[in-house]
């Protein structure tokens, strides 16, 4: 089936979306077999959205439609030379039943800033927000209504063109697929380990690490492979001797006198979590510093008691403990009530603004639903 009209208000942009129903969409009792363990990543939602781009038209023929295999010409340029972004957000079941977005203006300018930098069109902020919003108005029913699950949704955008040649695509697509997620944690959160990789880098100077692409991905997974035979569940990169992110995750350590410290630099991706923790932090009087911080100075601090914790913040884990940090030569080790407490409590807060269950004093949340 498909309408010529857009299923709610006129597209800001001025489109009409197309809308196509999956007659093959997964019954009620199908779905909630799945919603009873989610997982992660492992199961979409009946429909996708897709968007065309090209040099002459710009963003043009916006739709909904059954989630499915995307046609692609084998020289399409992103098979290639890798020229694609992407970004990833949750959509939050209230108490009422409602649909919520978490900072999706964020996701949006971030998409942007990789746009700009792998030679990708920007996808204006409306479009952004409207895919999402035609999407959780066909699969609404996918968001769980478990606390700590969500729908995860993954925007993305990719060189679609078949050319050979190198030079920023002129035909790209973006899509956007959903995923329901299961707590990350089934079992409530638990430090995790980390490895300190040495002989690898994610990111460099000038390079791509500012940008959420799948590049920076495909780099990072042979050092994970590294840290999983070293009994870690991450990894931790580094510029020289600063430390930087982990491969999906960024990083903060926390002070005895209750500050947080976390790494400056070109080549760490922007993250909302991060933001939006510090920003928690910050209301209730806690001192933020963002800079550069040695690998050294965190051993040295973890050693004379002045660093007492560290955690990972990223979208999809929220905010993870890191019990331990392992390294060719040395340890460092976070132990006890007081290396968890400030990051626990801080998760706490920021899921309970995303589940409607605190106030969102800063105006962090959307609803999709409506
Ligand atoms: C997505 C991502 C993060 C976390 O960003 P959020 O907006 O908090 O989800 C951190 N580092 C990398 C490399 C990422 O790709």
């Amino acid at each position: 089936m498909t309408i010529g009209l857009p299923l709610q208000a006129p597209s800001p942009a001025g489109l009409i979306w197309q809308v196509t129903r999956n007659e093959n969409a997964r019954s009620d009792a199908e779905r909630d077999e799945i919603l009873s363990s989610p997982g992660f990543g492992q199961h979409f939602t009946d429909h996708m959205v897709d968007l065309c781009w090209s040099e002459k038209g710009g963003w043009h023929r916006p739709r909904v439609q059954p989630y499915g295999p995307i046609p692609l010409d084998p020289a399409a340029a992103v098979l290639h030379y890798s020229q694609e972004i992407f970004e990833g957000l949750k959509a939050y079941r209230h108490a009422d039943g409602s649909v919520w977005t978490f900072r999706p203006d964020r996701n949006a300018a971030r998409l942007q800033r990789s746009a700009r930098r792998l030679a990708l069109p920007e996808l204006p902020e409306e479009l952004f927000i409207e895919s999402l919003k035609q999407l959780v108005a066909l699969d609404a029913d996918w968001v769980p209504s478990n606390p700590e699950e969500s729908l995860y949704l993954r925007p993305f955008m990719f060189a679609k063109e078949a050319f050979l040649g190198v030079r920023a695509a002129k035909k790209v697509g973006y899509y956007l697929i959903a995923s329901p997620a299961g707590a990350y944690f089934p079992g409530g959160v638990q430090p995790v380990n980390i490895w300190l990789s040495t002989d690898y880098a994610r990111a460099g100077h000038g390079g791509t690490g500012a940008a959420k692409t799948g590049g920076n991905y495909a780099s990072s997974l042979l050092p994970q492979e590294e840290a999983y035979a070293k009994g870690c569940q991450q990894v931790l990169f580094l510029d020289g001797e600063y430390i930087e992110e982990l491969g999906g995750m960024n990083l903060v350590l926390v002070t005895d006198d209750g500050r947080l410290l976390t790494p400056e630099s070109d080549s760490i991706l922007e993250g909302i979590t991060l933001a939006s923790i510090l920003q928690l932090a910050e209301d209730r009087g806690l001192k933020v510093e963002q800079r550069k911080i040695s690998i050294d100075e965190w051993r040295e601090g973890a050693a004379s008691g002045e660093i007492v914790g560290a955690f990972a913040c990223g979208t999809a884990a929220v905010v993870v403990p890191i019990g331990k940090l392992m390294a060719n030569d040395f340890e460092i080790v976070h132990e006890g009530p007081q290396s968890t407490e400030l990051a626990m409590s801080l998760r706490e807060e920021l899921t309970d603004i995303q589940y409607g269950r605190r106030e969102d004093k800063h105006g962090w949340l959307l609803r999709l639903d409506a």
